[in-house]
């Protein structure tokens, strides 16, 4: 392997002595060529978010004084323990300017009194931005060259979504390939995770978990020859260890089943992650920063068959269920079109769509976040018009998502699912219509994911073994 891009999670880098680790992982583990992507410490893009939309509301200013003295106890102090002891002073230099900066904008949202994705994508920046120099500054002390780069810095352009922006790749490979490739003969860049920037240069995110993003876009536009997830559990499990303790490390998946499962909730990896990789081909690798001796979980493009028809089971959260209804929507062509068109305007994205095959109504997924914009949106576009009558929703659903390429062609898979389902007394809300051959995902209540989530295991895996 020549050139490698590997990804820390924020609970990988969570402590001094975390940094610390990964810094003899990145060691022991590097390419000829490495790339090191860093996401903020454990719990400090929550607290960032937090105090952002505190502030906003108007919050007394000595708070903000208060979360930036509990940023820099936190950063500085993890300083103190990473870096070289000559290196210190400009450390926390560095940190300094970066905790004046937030103070400033901080404040400054507080007289405005608002909070645009833009400026809180400029708040959650802070997280990686203050991570970053001291795991450059760990490497060091193992005696690797290395110095940190934002994601733009790095070359990362993307459009200007803010809070769930995309990447412009032409733009972003030929930068990439000036600002870092030159670097990589003699030293190890650490780039910050989840954060690029607009044409223009003003700091965007990718959406929530997704340093795993970052990695993959930079070893997709480097040619990399494999990307390593590094995270807190030893792969990508059959199903998610909170709700499931059965829950087992899948060694070998598929880019699709590994999309689909990201797709559907499966937190260990951000739902894009796989596309870069999968266009280039390159070989993705979920891997415990805790237990490195395990192998984790390799995802690839071809997989030998295997006798597994379900490899995992995924559950997703914080999503609502909006379902249209009305008889004038009965034989009306562009009914469903315009609801797309009215849910696209306001940026709210569909995680799954069913119609009724009397027509009459159609049903939605959406995230919860979105929810209020939806029905808002679908009824401006339908008032008055005798089409939809009702727009009526439920915000506490999940989505669970049966994954696996075996069950391509395998009869009766169906059945199982939702027989095991109806035995464990869960009720099913919805059912998604076309959706691809490696998976069945369906709405259950949000109360009842736990439960689903248990009996499917038990009907697919457990069983198996
Ligand atoms: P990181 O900070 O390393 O990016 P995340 O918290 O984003 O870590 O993702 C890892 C977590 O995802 C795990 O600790 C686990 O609780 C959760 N998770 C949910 N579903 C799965 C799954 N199918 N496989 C592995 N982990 C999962
Ligand atoms: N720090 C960001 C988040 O918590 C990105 C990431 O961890 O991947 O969402
Ligand atoms: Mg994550």
């Amino acid at each position: 392997m020549k050139r490698l891009v590997m990804k820390f999670g924020g609970t990988s880098v969570g402590s001094a002595e975390r940094i610390a680790r990964v810094a003899k992982l990145v060691k022991e583990f590097a390419a000829p060529e490495t790339i090191v992507v860093t996401s903020a410490m454990s719990g400090v893009t929550d607290r960032l978010v937090e105090i952002a939309e505190r502030v906003a509301q108007g919050i007394e200013e000595e708070h903000i004084h208060e979360f930036v003295a509990y940023m820099r106890e936190k950063h500085i102090s993890t300083a103190q323990d990473v870096a070289r002891e000559e290196e210190i002073p400009e450390l926390k230099a560095e940190i300094e300017r970066l905790l004046s900066e937030l103070e400033k904008i901080l404040v400054g949202i507080s007289y405005v009194g608002e909070l645009t994705p833009r400026s809180l994508d400029y708040v959650l920046s802070f997280g990686e931005r203050l991570a970053a120099p001291l795991v450059s500054a760990a490497l060091r002390k193992e005696g690797i060259n290395s110095r940190w780069y934002t994601g733009y810095e790095a070359g990362i352009v993307t459009d200007s979504n803010f809070g769930r922006a995309s990447p412009i790749m032409d733009i972003t490979e030929e930068r990439v390939r000036e600002v870092i490739e030159p670097r990589l003969k003699d030293t190890i860049p650490v780039v910050t995770g989840f954060i690029a920037g607009n044409e223009k240069g003003r700091i965007t995110t990718l959406g929530r978990g997704g340093s795993d993003y970052t990695a993959a876009i930079l070893g997709a536009v480097l040619d990399a020859d494999e990307i390593w997830i590094w995270t807190d559990v030893d792969g990508i499990l059959t199903t998610d260890p909170r709700l499931v303790k059965e829950a087992r490390v899948i060694e070998v998946l598929s880019y699709i089943e590994a999309m689909e499962l990201a797709y559907f909730g499966a937190k260990v990896l951000h739902p894009k992650t796989i596309e870069p990789a999968m266009e280039k081909g390159i070989p993705v690798r979920v891997r415990n920063t805790f237990n490195p001796s395990c192998e984790g979980t390799l995802i690839v493009s071809e997989q030998e068959k295997t006798s597994d028809i379900v490899k995992a089971i995924s559950v997703m959260k914080n999503v609502a269920l909006l379902n249209i209804s009305g008889v004038g929507m009965i034989g009306l062509p562009g009914v469903a079109s315009r609801v797309f068109t009215a849910l696209a305007q306001q940026k709210v994205n569909i995680l799954m769509i069913s119609q009724g095959s009397s027509e009459a109504n159609i049903s939605i997924v959406v995230e919860k976040g979105d929810v209020e914009r939806a029905v808002d949106a679908l009824r401006e576009e339908f008032l008055g018009a005798n089409i939809v009558k009702h727009v009526q929703y439920n915000e506490d659903v999940a989505i669970i998502a049966v994954v696996g390429a075996g069950m391509r062609g395998t009869r009766g898979v169906a059945a199982r699912v939702f027989t095991a389902v109806a035995n464990a007394g869960v009720n099913v809300l919805m059912i998604a219509q076309g959706s691809s051959e490696v998976n069945i995902s369906f709405v259950i209540a949000g109360e009842d994911a736990a439960k689903a989530a248990r009996a499917l295991h038990e009907e697919f895996i457990t069983k198996r073994h």
